[in-house]
């Protein structure tokens, strides 16, 4: 047997929601250990965020246009709204205190309010904008390692271990040294991001391979919603590697101003203000008035459009805008230049089914916390909510609950399957070929989808598994650093995530917020205001829909035209 360490709690993933849930766990007294692929806090999406939205919802009147955001525009129904209320309430009462008491500057007013951007939902940001994700993170980190909690970075969770009714822990693969080893615990919280590299074009970062979703639906956890897939519009497109970088659609720091779309022939079709002002994250309205733009020639999902700040006076955009920068690096003036833009696959809504008050699985033992959750689409306030949530439960049933042993035949197997992988020969299929491969499927099932097309990225999917996984081999046999071996695991985890995805989308026949199909082209609220959720339980595929409650407030209509719809 390998090596097995022993905890109450073990936290897998080091973003925001991660981060909280070790430090809440640990405020409870559990003894905590924490497993991340990238590094703490400098791996995952939290650092990439820059608005903080105010998410101060409440059932009072005057706080009711909060919660509309929420729900209607940011989750498009598809969220619990008591959920949004608690959640509010910890954004209210904690999240900037917490963060403020670990060094986190925040600016406030003579009289100690925040100071937010003034827009229907304030949001604030740490620093200039765009500088909040890594100030927030960086603090989270230091104080993780100020008190001394053992952690395990550039180590990969592989696998979840049952006894056949619970989690009990997991196995590791610390690829800096090729080292297996598993992790036997009371409490497991699985927090490993939503954002993930599953498309040509993503947001996710290099480790982001929906890891969590995988090891997830392999212990028989179900997932609901995972076709909710939002997409940013407004990314630059060259050079690649800042396909991630956002040119921000939201309210603009400093200004009454916000950005704008334009195509190829430099007619503006978007902007927040005029065409979506109730919602503040509006990249659903952006994407769904680009596929017109593109149905009429006048852009590409992959370029010939842009996005600019020439309308708002150069000097504000510098002094507040932390894109700016990005004209200057490019050599363009941000007063008169535009930047050519394409989309991304960005964040999943949907993720592993929980259940919001204690972040729980119907698995025993298996918490989730932040965007891997099916419960709201995420942000670095919601998701650190959810790791209070989930790590104050986790610590509070393992210090009251047993540890039960790991199934050696169990991490035996596992180990098997990982070292399998460690193979060499000259002519085999390398596994970043097979990782292209199944990006381009799913950049190819795109923004607008229908039957025909979700059949064919199912059945391509299945080619990729059938004929090019069993033909994996490596350039090298190295245990240490060897990034095709992890290539090689990954490829095993997005081929779950993205079938499941097909499946998800292919039994919602409607379209809804980012997921359009247009064999469906009309929000169907009578239906499909659910979660609609898929498992596979020995090897066969499950699925079903659990209605959301809609306790405070509903959508007018039972079904209009997608294109109608204003969220
Ligand atoms: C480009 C971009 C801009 C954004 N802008 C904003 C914004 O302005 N404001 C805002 O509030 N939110 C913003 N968001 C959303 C916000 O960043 C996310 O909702 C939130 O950070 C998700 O946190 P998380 O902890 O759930 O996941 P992540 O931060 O993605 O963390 C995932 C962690 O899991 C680890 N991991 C993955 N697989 C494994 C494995 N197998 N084993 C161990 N560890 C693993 C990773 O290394 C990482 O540490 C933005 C997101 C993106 C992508």
């Amino acid at each position: 047997m390998v090596d097995v360490i022993e905890t109450d709690v073990l936290v897998i993933g080091g973003g925001a929601a991660g981060t909280n849930a070790v430090l809440k766990a640990a405020d409870r007294g559990a003894k905590v250990t924490m497993v991340v692929k990238g590094l703490i806090g400098k791996s995952g999406c939290s650092i990439f965020a820059s608005h903080l939205p105010y998410h101060d919802v409440s059932t009072k009147e005057k706080d009711l246009d909060r919660l509309r955001y929420s729900v209607r525009y940011y989750n498009h129904y598809l969220t619990d709204q008591e959920y949004c209320i608690r959640m509010g309430a910890y954004m209210r009462n904690e999240f900037f205190g917490d963060l403020e008491r670990l060094g986190v500057y925040w600016r406030r007013d003579a009289q100690g309010r925040l100071m937010a951007i003034t827009s229907r939902v304030p949001a604030i940001v740490a620093h200039k904008q765009g500088a909040s994700g890594p100030i927030i993170m960086d603090k989270r980190r230091r104080e993780i390692f100020r008190r001394g909690i053992p952690v395990y970075e550039e180590c990969a969770v592989t696998s979840l271990l049952t006894d056949g009714e619970r989690v009990v822990g997991a196995t590791v693969l610390d690829y800096r040294r090729g080292k297996f080893f598993a992790i036997a615990a009371k409490s497991t919280i699985l927090a490993t991001g939503h954002s993930d590299y599953l498309a040509t074009r993503a947001t996710g970062t290099r480790e982001q391979s929906a890891d969590g979703i995988a090891m997830a639906l392999r212990v028989g956890a179900e997932l609901a919603n995972l076709e909710i897939q939002w997409w940013h519009a407004s990314d630059v497109l060259e050079p690649k590697a800042w396909m991630r970088f956002h040119l921000y659609p939201n309210p603009l720091m400093g200004t009454q101003e916000t950005s704008r779309l334009y195509n190829s022939q430099g007619e503006m079709f978007y902007e927040q203000k005029t065409h979506s002002s109730g919602s503040s994250a509006p990249y659903t309205e952006q994407i769904r008035r680009l596929s017109r733009e593109v149905l009429a020639g006048k852009a590409r999902w992959d370029g010939g459009y842009y996005s600019g700040y020439d309308h708002i006076p150069p000097e504000i955009t510098k002094a507040h805008q932390h894109q700016a920068k990005v004209w200057s690096k490019l050599g363009l003036d941000v007063g008169k230049d535009r930047i050519e833009c394409g989309i991304t696959w960005h964040m999943r809504q949907g993720g592993i089914n929980v259940d919001t008050e204690r972040m729980e699985t119907k698995l025993p033992g298996l918490y989730v916390a932040g965007g891997l959750g099916c419960h709201y689409l995420g942000g670095v306030g919601p998701v650190s909510y959810d790791g209070k949530v989930a790590g104050e439960a986790a610590a509070d049933a393992a210090v009251a609950g047993g540890r039960k042993p790991l199934s050696e035949q169990a991490v035996a197997a596992e180990e098997g399957r990982v070292f399998g992988f460690l193979r060499a020969s000259g002519d085999g299929v390398r596994p970043i070929q097979a990782k292209l491969r199944i990006r381009e499927i799913m950049w190819e099932l795109g923004y607008v989808k229908n039957e025909q097309k979700f059949n064919a990225a199912l059945d391509a999917l299945q080619a990729v598994r059938r004929e090019l996984v069993p033909q994996l081999s490596l350039q090298s046999t190295s245990r240490s650093w060897n990034t095709g071996w992890m290539d090689a695991l990954d490829v095993c985890s997005m081929l779950d995530a993205c079938e499941a995805t097909v499946r998800s989308g292919m039994n919602r026949k409607e379209s809804r917020g980012p997921f359009y199909r247009d064999d469906y082209p009309y929000v169907d609220n009578e239906n499909w205001m659910c979660r609609n959720i898929v498992s596979r339980v020995n090897g066969e595929w499950r699925s079903r829909t659990q209605p959301i409650p809609t306790p405070y407030l509903t959508p007018e209509k039972s079904r209009e035209p997608f294109f109608e719809a204003d969220y």
